[in-house]
């Protein structure tokens, strides 16, 4: 089967309203390619205005959700508000999330349940700590991190996630991860869905890379068979972004 490309823009805490409607304006003036499928993560008061002024061929999300639908949980923010303000997708996981925020595999499962049981697609995030790649645990880290998920939700849910395999050290570094290094993360994670829920899931999940992604560094990347996309920060905030989207052309 062909799995479709994803790429993916992760914002972070970046923008204004005036630097979105320039972004968005240089990318709906972009071409994108048939069989490539595009998400943008915005901060969360900048999605109405994301989903507005988006080009409708591409999806916006959100960076992150809480667990529950409303209630006195002063500052979260629900999957099902995300999709009422136009959000498609969430980015869950995220590093900075993980290891800023101290959030636990276990509590970025409830949300990935949470997010899909709300109508929501999910980014999710994996990836090892440079000490942890030294130490040569990268594949343990990494499956720790997937056997949350894979515990909390069911076969059929893997239709509507993707994995982002992000090595922190990576990530907002410069120091992207070699093809090799990428693919050899990405294959052992296919293993890893065909061993804990099954052969189809592990062909048919599309497995993105992050970390450093740049219009230079795209195209060796997208090049990996088990490379199906990329989630991109920094040049996510750049025209260059477009070129990233064309890196399988
Ligand atoms: C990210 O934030 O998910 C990321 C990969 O950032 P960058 O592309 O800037 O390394």
């Amino acid at each position: 089967m062909t799995r479709t490309f994803w790429v993916g823009g992760n914002w972070k805490m970046n923008g204004s309203v005036a630097s979105i409607k320039d972004l968005a304006t240089t990318f709906n003036a972009g071409k994108t390619p048939a069989d490539v499928e595009v998400v943008i993560g915005a901060p969360y008061v900048y999605i109405p205005l994301l989903a507005d002024t988006l080009r409708k061929d591409w999806a916006v999300a959100g960076e992150n959700c809480y667990v529950h639908a409303t209630g006195a949980y002063t500052g979260e923010i629900s999957p099902e508000m995300l999709a009422d303000v136009g959000a498609k997708w969430v980015i869950l996981g995220h590093s900075e999330r993980r290891h800023i925020l101290n959030e636990s595999s276990e509590f970025t499962a409830q949300k990935v349940v949470k997010a899909l049981a709300a109508g929501l697609k999910v980014a999710l995030c994996v990836g090892e700590l440079l000490e942890e790649r030294e130490a040569g645990t990268t594949q343990v880290i990494v499956n720790t991190q997937l056997d949350a998920v894979v515990s909390a939700v069911s076969e059929s849910d893997w239709a509507n996630i993707v994995i982002a395999y992000e090595p922190v050290w990576a990530i907002g570094t410069g120091k992207v991860a070699s093809p090799e290094q990428a693919q050899e993360v990405h294959a052992a994670i296919r293993e890893y869905l065909k061993a804990a829920v099954s052969p189809k899931v592990a062909e048919e999940t599309r497995i993105a890379y992050g970390g450093s992604v740049g219009g230079k560094n795209c195209k060796e990347l997208a090049q990996k068979p088990d490379v199906d996309g990329f989630l991109v920060g920094g040049a996510s905030l750049k025209p260059e972004f477009l070129d990233i989207v064309h890196a399988t052309q």
